[in-house]
């Protein structure tokens, strides 16, 4: 795959800037910034474009759909020295596919995906983590996917008794809605997950327009697209 030129400096400035922010919010919430993780979500854009980014010191990325991801890795593997994300809704027929990659699944929302996950996880010989997106709108009905909040301490227990690793939550903020509004109430549903799996510690919340206010609520680790690598049109 070809590379345009400048984009090397493209990506490095917009870290720098993503970075920036981060370092931001970490002071004005007196967080220190190894507290919170940049996952850098790589979806709509090429493989070189993975490769420039772990030339540049990124060792999170994440991905939305099981083929494009696949396709993308299998060109010369993961880069060394990065982790992997799932972030997108996951079929559970693409459990295993996914499982095979993936160090974090970030959108674990129901039971099934569990066992899939698992024996995907079992086969491969590889750790998986298992995050639980939980659906903090009310009226999305299935829309962006996520778990009810009522049903995040049953899928808890769900996952911490399979072979998968509990890390913790991750939700979207609902569109149109106040993200520090949303955040709260998730940082507010980790309190007990925490209680009864301490080692459940992942927040991941915020993405490029919001990640101020996820770092004011807590969060762990941030999946940041579009300021890092610019929108789908611009690019091509
Ligand atoms: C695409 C995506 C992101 C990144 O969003 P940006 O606004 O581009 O930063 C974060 N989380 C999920 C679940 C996504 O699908």
């Amino acid at each position: 795959m070809t590379q345009e030129p400048g984009r090397r400096e493209e990506l490095a400035a917009n870290l720098a800037d993503v970075e920036g922010r981060i370092a931001a919010a970490c002071a004005a919430s007196g967080r220190p910034r190894e507290g919170v993780q940049l996952v850098v979500v790589t979806k709509f854009f090429p493989r070189s474009d993975l490769d420039l980014l772990a030339g540049l010191g990124v060792t999170e990325i994440g991905e939305n759909r099981e083929q494009e991801a696949s396709a993308k890795l299998a060109e010369g593997g993961t880069p060394p020295g990065v982790r992997t994300h799932f972030i997108g809704q996951l079929q559970s027929k693409k459990a295993t596919a996914v499982a095979r990659w993936a160090d974090v699944v970030q959108s674990v929302d129901r039971d099934k995906l569990v066992g899939a996950l698992a024996r995907g996880a079992e086969t491969a010989g590889r750790e998986v983590t298992a995050l639980i997106q939980v659906n903090l709108d009310p009226d999305a009905g299935a829309g962006r996917g996520g778990a009810d909040p009522s049903d995040v301490p049953a899928l808890a227990d769900r996952i911490a008794g399979s072979s998968l690793r509990l890390g913790g939550l991750m939700a979207v903020a609902p569109l149109d809605a106040d993200p520090d509004a949303a955040f709260e109430r998730l940082a507010r549903l980790h309190q007990p997950l925490l209680a009864d799996h301490p080692r459940a510690r992942m927040l991941s919340a915020g993405m490029s327009g919001d990640l101020e206010a996820a770092v004011r609520h807590g969060a762990t680790h941030l999946r940041v697209g579009t300021a890092i690598l610019g929108t789908r049109l611009s690019h091509r």
